[in-house]
């Protein structure tokens, strides 16, 4: 089988995905499925699978032990509108290829992120990186939104100016803000991606990114589903625990279940040079 039909992926294909007001996910195309993963794990021609049963165990096995690297033989290209400061945060991520608009040829549209009103937050006392629950009068929301509309049409005004005098556009686009939409090719491997949602659809990372996570997480469904399902188990909802945290629940579990102790493969060692 050269190529992988997925119809729940054909289904989706070129279709854009809305994420906040001006923003999308398509997925532009993909390479692979689980049973990709399979013939890789197996290097086997045609199908190269057994049953569907066979194939799920297979795909959790690999996961459950990290065997990771049937995973990057699945491919997919997404064509992505996000603000830049969501895109600051993507390109960290170091295994993608990515080709993104160029500010220096293209003039860039008037579109800037504006936060929907309960997105606008006190800053969090607990978590330095984050928004705070803590209810927020409505005018001072309101304020907030009145500003940024404000300084967006200022600066758009300002650009356009520049570029009608035929300013350059690299110089003109230095007076534009991090909410700012760009747009960008992004291609990565399954395990790479994965990778990613793991850690932007995670409470911790900013909302506007793990909005756009939660869209990749769907798409990854729909392409490989079994694979998803063998994440969600070993890896996207599993813990991950200190060795003093071992220790301690391995006494716990010695008095009250030492059958669940042996499972787990955990030992109750105390010595501490080991
Ligand atoms: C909630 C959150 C907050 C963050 N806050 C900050 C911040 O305040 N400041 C900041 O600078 N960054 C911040 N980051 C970014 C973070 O430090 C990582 O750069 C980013 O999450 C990418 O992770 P990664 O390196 O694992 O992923 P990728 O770059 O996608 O790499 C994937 C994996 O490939 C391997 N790999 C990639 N490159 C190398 C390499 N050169 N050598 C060895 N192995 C490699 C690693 O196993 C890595 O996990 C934050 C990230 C999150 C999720």
């Amino acid at each position: 089988m050269a190529h992988s039909n997925i119809p729940e992926a054909e289904k989706i294909l070129d279709k854009e995905i809305k994420v906040l007001d001006y923003g999308f996910i398509r997925l532009v195309d993909y390479l692979g499925g689980d049973d990709r993963i399979v013939q890789a794990a197996r290097v086997s021609y045609g199908k190269g699978t057994k049953t569907v049963r066979e194939d799920r165990k297979l795909i959790h096995y690999l996961l459950k032990h990290e065997h990771m690297s049937p995973f990057e033989q699945v491919v997919f290209t997404f064509h992505i509108k996000m603000p830049i400061f969501v895109a600051r945060q993507w390109v960290r991520h170091r295994t993608a290829r990515i080709n993104e608009i160029s500010g220096r040829y293209s003039v860039m549209e008037n579109e800037f992120y504006l936060p929907r009103r309960e997105d606008v937050c006190f800053q969090s006392t607990a978590n330095r990186q984050g928004r705070s629950d803590e209810e927020l009068p409505e005018d001072l929301q309101d304020r907030v939104l009145h500003l940024l509309k404000q300084s967006y049409e200022q600066v758009y005004s300002g650009y356009s100016a520049m570029i009608d005098d035929n300013i350059s556009r690299e110089v003109a686009r230095i007076n534009l803000p991090l909410s700012l939409y760009t747009q960008m090719y992004w291609q990565i491997d399954l395990r790479n991606l994965l990778h990613f949602i793991k850690l932007r659809a995670d409470v911790h990372a900013q909302k506007e990114i793990r909005l756009y996570a939660g869209i990749l997480a769907d798409i990854v469904k729909k392409v490989t589903p079994l694979a998803w399902e063998a994440f969600e188990e070993y890896d996207l909802n599993s813990l991950r625990l200190s060795r003093t945290q071992v220790r301690k629940l391995a006494g716990v579990l010695e008095k009250t279940d030492p059958n669940l102790l042996k499972e787990l493969g955990m030992t109750n060692e105390t010595d501490e040079t080991s």
